[in-house]
């Protein structure tokens, strides 16, 4: 019998090994801002269109190739890196596999321009699917210019995978910005569809941080240094007051390399202990130079874990190190030498005590006592809406008529009542009957966490959080999708600092938040205007309330307007409802449970949990039969 084994031909091998290197435009940057860095470039610039679906442009100042080499780039382990396996262990450049430019080239257009400084023509070259299609001489500046097009134009599947062009661009900025922040002495510029995101010249390595993340990033930062034998520590962490329930902002490299690594993080968590709030965390900047062949760097292209030698006593340094830091920085105020001026405080603040800014957020706030915006919002989900709840009567009265959940007494209310039942048949057989008539217009508040009240089988015990939760969750899903919400002007704008990527969510999810009353007077550079804000947000809310949202809808990679809507809603129900542990006047309760039963689905949080349970009589009887 013929044998059945065949090696595969290049271009089937490329196309499978692209599956690893390449899953979306994102690696693609990575691959092609690493290659510019590599060859010596002092200025790199980033051309995308439609998210790098269209097309991924990087052209470069760097040392160019020959015209042999430019063929032979995209050969598979085509390098001019690592020679011997030996060279594996004394690694400073970025690649080394020589798969990423083979692999590009099987499931793209790729057309190359390329000239060294010594030459005086450079080579121009196209190659498609894996096939050169094209070789010229021509006039060309020095560098390298790598058009990468149609990305997965023969891998129809693998296109139809990629998300939106809003998660794809954030992908893509997340590549940029690691590898900018990695080479603060390069100038990099982005463009996107023909605007300009970034533009980063060459500078020090807090410059780079305050230009990537927004000029109020520089008062925040705290200044971390330390040489030992087996490390290098420089970079920077926030100070603890600016800790955000957000970990957008937390970046190691390693040799100039991103990683990720949950053991770091732990360190530098323990240098914080003690300093931060509850579910806060800090933002870090941190850049670690250890002997190459201290770590395994034989890694995954796409994976961004490294292996070291003695994570332990890097833990221990880094751990002391930032808590060294963080203890300095109250006593002695850190100064920064070659800053860029724009970035400075304010002429007129020179040589004043400055005061850090603090945001005043009241966690003990209730949202009830104020205007009970529980009734508010319920009358005004469900009082014009006949299709959500058919209830003609809460039209006429917008008072939360509650007691009408639970008997039926006169006529008027009978209707209420009646309709009320009809979507939830468990609410209406918990709350149908006039024999508790005398009993239920009581609710007990247990431990500042339940809302405990007699039903005709026996008694229902809320949640308050979430039954809250559920009651806020429908009113901002029903303004965002159905219809705008009102909103309380603002007497003095509100403005809020924020990085790209944060201004990117906050552009893309602009409609939903203004039909939930927000109003924005300006989304700028790096920041926002607030002018106006929903009815029963506060003030002193906002930024809390928008810093979850971010950080939820970062967390979600939203990628339908449904999903979108959906964590918005959820986000701000969660943000805004009454918390455990805050006291309840009997008449929130009340209108808690009252708005809580005139939901569309009572009986789950947004988030699946069980907002109530009911105990029956029988259920009691039979513990007391013991
Ligand atoms: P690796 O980076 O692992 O060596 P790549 O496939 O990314 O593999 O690149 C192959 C080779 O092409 C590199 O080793 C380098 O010699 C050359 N090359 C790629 N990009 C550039 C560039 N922008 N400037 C100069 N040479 C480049
Ligand atoms: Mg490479």
């Amino acid at each position: 019998m013929s044998s059945i084994i065949q090696l595969l031909p290049d271009h089937v091998a490329n196309q499978i090994a692209a599956g690893e290197v390449v899953q979306r435009p994102a690696s693609v940057v990575k691959e092609l801002l690493e290659n510019s860095v590599d060859a010596g470039s002092t200025e790199i610039k980033l051309i995308v269109k439609d998210a790098g679906k269209t097309l991924i442009q990087v052209i470069d100042n760097g040392k160019g190739m020959s015209v042999t080499d430019a063929r032979l780039c995209f050969e598979r382990h085509a390098t001019s890196k690592i020679r011997h396996a030996e060279d594996l262990f004394a690694l400073h450049t970025k690649g080394f596999r020589g798969e990423a430019l083979a692999s590009i080239a099987a499931i793209a257009h790729v057309e190359l321009k390329t000239r060294q400084e010594q030459d005086e023509l450079g080579t121009h070259l196209v190659i498609e699917g894996s096939k050169f299609t094209s070789q010229d001489v021509a006039v060309l500046p020095r560098g390298t210019s790598f058009a990468v097009k149609n990305l997965f134009f023969n891998i129809p599947a693998r296109r139809n995978f990629l998300k939106s062009d809003t998660v794809e661009f954030r992908h893509v900025i997340d590549e940029f910005e690691r590898v900018a922040m990695a080479h603060h002495n390069i100038g990099f510029i982005l463009y996107h569809n023909g605007s300009e995101m970034f533009n980063l010249p060459a500078g020090n390595q807090r410059q780079r941080i305050v230009n990537i993340f927004g000029g109020r990033t520089n008062e925040k930062l705290v200044p971390v240094k330390e040489s030992t034998e087996i490390v290098e520590i420089t970079g920077f962490v926030t100070k603890p007051e600016f800790a955000k329930k957000n970990k957008g902002e937390q970046f190691f490299f390693v040799n100039d390399r991103f990683i990720k690594s949950g053991y770091l993080h732990h360190a530098v968590m323990a240098a914080y202990e003690g300093l931060l709030k509850d579910g806060c965390q800090p933002g870090y900047y941190l850049y670690l130079d250890v002997p190459p062949n201290t770590i395994d760097i034989n890694i995954h292209p796409t994976k961004t874990e490294i292996k070291f030698d003695d994570e332990h006593a890097l833990y221990a340094i880094l751990r002391s190190t930032i808590k060294h830091s963080l203890g300095q920085f109250n006593i002695a105020p850190v100064l920064d030498f070659d800053r860029d001026a724009n970035l400075d405080t304010p002429y007129s603040y020179e040589g004043k005590e400055a005061s850090i800014p603090m945001v005043e957020v009241d966690r003990n706030y209730n949202p009830f006592a104020a205007e009970d915006p529980v009734k508010s919002a319920a009358s005004r989900s469900f009082s014009s809406s006949s299709s959500f709840s058919g209830v003609p009567a809460f039209k006429k009265d917008r008072q939360p008529s509650w007691e009408s959940l639970y008997i039926v007494t006169s006529p008027a209310q009978e209707e209420i009542a009646e309709i009320n039942f009809e979507s939830e048949e468990v609410t209406g057989s918990l709350f149908n009957d006039s024999e508790v008539e005398q009993a239920v217009y009581k609710t007990y508040q247990i431990h500042k966490k339940y809302i405990v009240s007699p039903i005709k089988s026996g008694m229902v015990i809320i949640d308050q959080k979430r039954a809250h939760q559920r009651v806020l969750y429908e009113q901002f899903l029903k303004n965002i999708t159905v219809q705008h919400a009102a909103s309380q002007q603002l007497l003095f704008p509100l403005v809020l600092h924020y990085n790209q990527q944060e201004l990117a969510i906050i552009t893309d999810t602009k409609e939903a938040l203004e039909n939930t009353g927000f109003v924005f007077a300006e989304i700028n550079n790096d920041h926002i205007v607030v002018n106006g804000l929903p009815v029963n947000v506060a003030e002193s809310e906002v930024s809390i309330l928008l810093e979850e949202l971010l950080n939820d809808l970062q967390q979600e990679v939203p990628d339908s307007s449904f999903s979108q809507t959906d964590s918005i809603a959820k986000s701000m129900a969660r943000s805004l409802a009454v918390k455990t542990g805050t006291q309840l006047t009997e008449k929130e309760q009340e209108t808690m449970v009252n708005a809580l039963f005139a939901c569309k689905e009572p009986d789950v949080s947004p988030f699946n949990k069980p907002t109530f349970i009911t105990i029956s009589v029988e259920d009691l009887d039979k513990r007391f039969a013991i």
